[in-house]
């Protein structure tokens, strides 16, 4: 058969992190691609909390296109204060942190803002959600719920946790292959200003997490989403997570209690706590805790079929948070992708099979071994053992600091 010299026509399914970042880089190699999105719009649903963007900002930067705004005025969430990304820990008496400094460089992103600037200029196609993948040959054929259908040569599943593309290449339902963190998680918000808005950056200027007393086992993690626009209050979120090994059965408790069961549940597993840790707590109303508990599920996937259709970032490699990494790692994939991809000299599949294999082995590899290590600190015990890893660094020692808005607005 006659080997096609055009370029390959790339499907991309999800554009999250890891899809745009991929629609990025390939736009830039003047790569034809299509990318398809379940969500109604930008907006349509909320995205998750901030994020830390660390290891791979240079390579991120050098491998999109020139015409895209500075990426830390356009992302940042501690905008408009003059503050470094920091994440910091409380436990046993200790306080170690991470920050971001010129030679390890952090941003802590909003999400929503995050998605925004990966999204200019990409075309992205909103409320289409794959029902279908046919395989006809050298091409491949997505339907839609929507009844339309998209043809092309690869297909990228970049579709996260949950993932559509991993359930039809590996035949398996994520169901059966995601394992839940056996944390009890539950989660709130709450606006603060003035001299609690101040506490709070002082303990941490993006983040934190303290630990219960010794014989507990359980963290508070508490961050900064966003800051107003006047730089006067931000909005804060937090989540406790307590060890708990029957989180995912049918009738744990928490699937059934009411908010104001869940804000006394937190408020009495945090009294303990120093004051200015559970003052977050305090502050958040009843109904602005989240009415369910979130359950984290991880996976190690050893092994994918070698072909036409890969996957990157969660759909490949579903982490828990804990290590604060999981999105660092879509964004390795999609970079490393996309120069797989440009490296195509045709369409023939010996080819695509040759330079997706060593993608793949690669990435899965990188993957399992942060799923693993993402895993393994989940719970207080874990993290108070001294192998904490945050933002990619090993968290130091750092002193007490205290932060005025006046100085962070000058
Ligand atoms: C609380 C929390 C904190 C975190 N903190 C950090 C951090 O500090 N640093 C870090 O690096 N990582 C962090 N992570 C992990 C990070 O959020 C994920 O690893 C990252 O978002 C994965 O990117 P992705 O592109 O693979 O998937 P996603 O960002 O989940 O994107 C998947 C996209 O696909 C779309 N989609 C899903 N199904 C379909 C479908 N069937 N059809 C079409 N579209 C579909 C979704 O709507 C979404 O837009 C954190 C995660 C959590 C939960």
């Amino acid at each position: 058969m006659a080997i096609k010299t055009i370029k390959p026509r790339i499907l991309i399914v999800g554009a999250g992190l890891g899809g745009l970042t991929l629609a990025q880089s390939l736009r830039k190699q003047g790569i034809p691609f299509e990318i398809f999105e379940r969500d109604t719009d930008a907006h349509s649903r909320f995205l998750g909390w901030a994020l830390g963007v660390h290891t791979i900002l240079d390579d991120l930067v050098s491998s999109i296109p020139d015409d895209l705004p500075p990426i830390k005025e356009s992302i940042t969430h501690l905008s408009p204060l003059k503050l470094e990304a920091q994440i910091a820990f409380y436990f046993h008496g200790k306080h170690i942190a991470v920050q971001s400094t010129p030679e390890q460089p952090v941003i802590r992103a909003n999400r929503p803002r995050f998605r925004d600037w990966l999204s200019t200029h990409i075309p992205i196609q909103w409320g289409k959600r794959p029902t279908r993948v046919e395989q006809v040959q050298d091409e491949i054929r997505l339907h839609f719920e929507d009844g339309t259908t998209a043809t092309g040569d690869i297909l990228v599943g970049a579709d996260g946790v949950n993932s559509f593309v991993r359930e039809h290449l590996l035949g398996v339902p994520n169901k059966e292959l995601l394992r839940p963190i056996p944390n009890c998680m539950i989660s709130g918000e709450t606006t603060l200003s003035g001299e609690a808005f101040e506490r709070q950056l002082s303990i941490a200027h993006s983040c934190y997490v303290a630990g219960g007393p010794a014989s507990s086992n359980y963290f508070l993690f508490v961050g900064l989403n966003r800051v107003s626009p006047d730089g006067k209050s931000g909005r804060y979120y937090w989540f406790t997570a307590d060890k708990d090994p029957s989180i995912a059965n049918e009738d744990h408790w928490s699937k059934s209690a009411s908010q104001a069961e869940l804000y006394d549940h937190v408020v009495n597993l945090t009294s303990t706590l120093e004051p200015r840790f559970s003052e977050v707590i305090r502050s958040t109303s009843v109904s602005e805790v989240k009415a369910k508990p979130f359950i984290i599920r991880d996976a190690e996937i050893e092994h994918l079929p070698v072909g036409r259709i890969t996957l990157l970032g969660d759909a490949a490699h579903p982490m828990s948070p804990f290590r604060g990494e999981g999105g660092v790692h879509a964004l390795r994939d999609a970079l490393n992708l996309s120069k797989a991809i440009g490296q195509l000299k045709s369409n023939d599949t010996k080819e695509i099979e040759s330079l997706f294999g060593s993608y793949q082995k690669e990435m899965l590899e990188r993957g399992a071994r942060a799923v693993r290590a993402s895993r393994s600190q989940h719970s207080l015990e874990t993290i108070a053992d001294g192998q904490i890893v945050a933002w990619g660094q090993t968290p130091v020692e750092v002193p007490d600091e205290t932060i005025t808005i006046e100085a962070c607005l000058a």
